[in-house]
C-alpha cells in the first residue's frame, strides 16, 4: 500500500511551474546598514552637518525689517501673505517668483540627474540626511550592524531595553527639534523660542511641531528606505529622464567576475583560469542603506550614495588590489566594457546638460533682473463705473477713482499723488488736505496697501472729449522714486 508522503513543512516542495501563488504584498526585510568610512561618506557627513546647521540656525539670522516686523533674515509672514529672504521681499501679487523658484528647482534636479543620476537622493534629500542622522544614533546606542542583528534575534534584556529606549528618546529629540526649527521660520525666532519654553506660544506652533515631530520620527526612524523604494515619485521620473552618459554607481563586472576569495583567486590564476577582483565579502551590500547588491546591476533601489564604493575601496586597499571595482561610471561604458572596448571619459558637456544649464541660467537671470529692478512702491487705479462721471451744479465734471498705494518697505513713507495728462483739472484725495505744487501728500504705513478715494474735477468750460487719457503719479517725497498709472477721464 502506498502512503501519501506528509508535506515537508520546513522545506515545502516547490509548486509545479506556473501554479505558484503570487503575493501582492512583499514583507519588509529589516536592513541593518553597516558603518563605513571613506571619501563619499565624508562628503555625506559634510553635507549633513552643513544642511542641518543651515536648517536649524537660519531663523536666528537677523535682518532689519523696520519697526513692525521681526528682524529676521528668512521669514514667512502668513498673516499678511509675505515672504522675506534677506533683501528679497515677495508679496502675494508676486507669486510668479515662487513659480520661478519651482522651475529652477526642477531644472537643477534634471541637471543633477543628467550629470550623476540620483545624486540628489544620495546626498541632499532630507529623507537621506535625517535617516543618516538616525542611523548614527542607532549605531551609537545599539551598536553596528552585526551587534544589532544579533540583538534582534535574542530576547530583550534590561540592557537592550535601556539602549532601545535611549535610541527612541534621542530620535524623538531630533524629530522635535526638526519640528521646532520649522515653526521658527514663521515668527520671530528668539521670541517664539521663549514662548515655547514658557508654554505661551500660539496653539498652531505646538500643532505643527507635533506633526513634524511625528513625521520625522516615522519617516527617518521606521520607513527609511521604504520612502525611497515605494513612496517617492522621483526614482520613476528620474529613470525616464536619464541617459547612457549619466554617471551612476556601477560595479565593474569585467574586473570583478568571476568572484573568488583571495586564496582561491591565487590558485585559479596559477592554474591559468580566470579570477575576478571581487572577493564576495558582501561589504558593499552590508553598508547599503537600501539593501541593494550593486553587483546585480543598476537598480531602482540604489540612491547613488556611493557608500558601497567606500566599502569596496577599503576591501581592495586591505588585499592590495586597485580600488575602483565599484565606482561612478556611465551606462555606455558598461556596454563598451562588456564588448571588450576601452571605457570612454565621462561626457559632462553634452546637449542635454547644456540645455538644462541654459534654462537654469535663463530663469535665474530673469528672476535676478526682476528682483534687482523691483520697486518698493506701487500704485493701482480703478475708475468708478457707476456713475462714470458726475456733473456738479456749477457745470464742472468730476470722476472718482479708487487708488491703491503700496508701500513695500518696513518703514512709513511720505508720497505725493499728482495728476498728469489733463490740461485743466484738480486732483483731491477724500479725507486728505489739498496738495501743493508737488501733489497731495500721503502717508503710507509700512508694509501696507493704502486705499484712497480720489476725485479729479475739471471746470465747466474745459471742453474735453468724452475720454481723455490721464496718469496718476505717485512720488516718494524722500527719494523721488516715481510710479505712474494710466486711466481715463470721462466727460459727457
Ligand atoms: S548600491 Fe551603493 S550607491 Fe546604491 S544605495 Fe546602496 S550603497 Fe548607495
Ligand atoms: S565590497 Fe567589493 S569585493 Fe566585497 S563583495 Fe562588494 S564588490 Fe566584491
Amino acid at each position: 500500500m502506498s502512503a501519501t508522503p506528509a508535506p515537508n513543512v520546513k522545506n515545502p516542495a516547490p509548486a509545479p511551474a506556473g501554479t505558484e501563488k503570487i503575493s501582492l504584498y512583499e514583507s519588509r526585510q529589516q536592513i541593518y546598514p553597516q558603518s563605513v568610512s571613506g571619501r563619499f561618506r565624508n562628503i555625506k557627513w559634510a553635507l549633513l552637518v552643513g544642511g542641518m546647521l543651515l536648517y536649524y540656525f537660519l531663523p536666528f539670522l537677523r535682518w532689519d525689517r523696520g519697526p513692525d516686523l521681526p528682524a529676521q533674515a528668512v521669514l514667512v509672514d502668513l498673516t499678511n501673505g509675505r515672504f522675506y529672504f534677506f533683501g528679497i521681499e515677495i508679496w502675494p501679487q508676486e507669486v510668479y517668483y515662487f513659480t520661478g523658484l519651482l522651475i529652477l528647482a526642477a531644472f537643477t534636479l534634471f541637471l543633477m540627474n543628467a550629470v550623476a543620476g540620483r545624486v540628489w537622493c544620495g546626498y541632499l534629500c532630507p529623507q537621506t540626511v535625517w535617516t543618516d542622522l538616525y542611523l548614527l544614533v542607532e549605531r551609537w546606542t545599539e551598536g553596528d550592524r552585526r551587534e544589532r542583528m544579533i540583538k534582534a534575534k535574542k530576547p530583550w534584556t534590561p540592557r537592550t531595553l535601556a539602549e532601545t529606549a535611549l535610541k527612541h528618546f534621542l530620535w524623538l529629540l531630533i524629530a522635535w527639534w526638526t519640528g521646532g526649527a520649522w515653526v521658527l521660520y514663521f515668527a520671530d525666532a528668539p521670541t517664539l523660542v521663549k514662548q515655547l519654553a514658557t508654554l505661551q506660544a500660539p496653539a498652531q506652533a505646538y500643532i505643527w511641531i507635533a506633526i513634524l515631530t511625528a513625521s520625522t520620527y516615522l519617516l527617518a526612524g521606521f520607513a527609511r528606505e521604504q520612502v525611497c523604494l515605494y513612496m517617492c515619485p522621483w526614482p520613476r521620473i528620474q529613470a525616464a529622464l536619464t541617459d547612457e552618459y549619466a554617471l551612476n554607481v556601477t560595479y565593474r563586472v569585467d574586473r570583478g567576475e568571476p568572484r573568488a576569495s583571495v586564496k582561491k583567486a591565487i590558485a585559479l590564476r596559477e592554474d591559468g583560469k580566470p579570477a575576478g577582483d571581487c572577493v564576495d565579502c558582501g561589504q558593499c551590500v552590508a553598508v547599503c542603506p537600501t539593501g541593494v547588491d550593486i553587483r546585480e546591476g543598476l537598480s531602482m533601489g540604489c540612491i547613488q550614495c556611493g557608500l558601497c564604493i567606500d566599502a569596496c575601496d577599503n576591501v581592495m586597499g586591505k588585499i592590495g588590489r586597485p580600488t575602483g571595482l565599484i565606482g561612478y561610471d556611465t551606462d555606455i561604458n558598461v556596454h563598451r566594457r562588456a564588448e571588450g572596448l576601452p571605457a570612454l571619459k565621462p561626457k559632462l558637456v553634452r546637449p542635454r546638460t547644456l540645455i538644462y544649464l541654459a534654462l537654469i541660467l535663463g530663469v535665474a537671470a530673469a528672476m535676478g533682473f526682476t528682483l534687482a529692478t523691483r520697486r518698493s512702491l506701487g500704485c493701482d487705479v480703478m475708475h468708478d463705473r457707476n456713475p462714470i462721471f458726475v456733473m456738479l451744479s456749477d457745470g464742472s465734471i468730476r470722476n472718482v477713482y479708487t487708488v491703491r498705494v503700496l508701500n513695500e518697505t518696513g518703514y512709513e513713507r511720505k508720497f505725493y499723488l499728482s495728476l498728469a495728462g489733463l490740461p485743466v483739472g484738480k486732483l483731491s484725495v477724500m479725507g486728505e488736505p489739498a496738495g501743493g505744487g508737488k501733489g497731495v501728500p500721503i502717508i503710507a504705513p509700512p508694509n501696507q496697501t493704502l486705499e484712497l478715494r480720489v476725485t479729479v474735477t475739471t471746470p465747466a468750460d474745459a471742453q474735453l472729449p468724452q475720454s481723455t487719457p490721464i496718469q496718476m503719479v505717485l512720488t516718494d517725497a524722500k527719494t523721488g522714486e516715481t510710479v505712474k498709472k494710466g486711466d481715463y477721464f470721462k466727460a459727457p
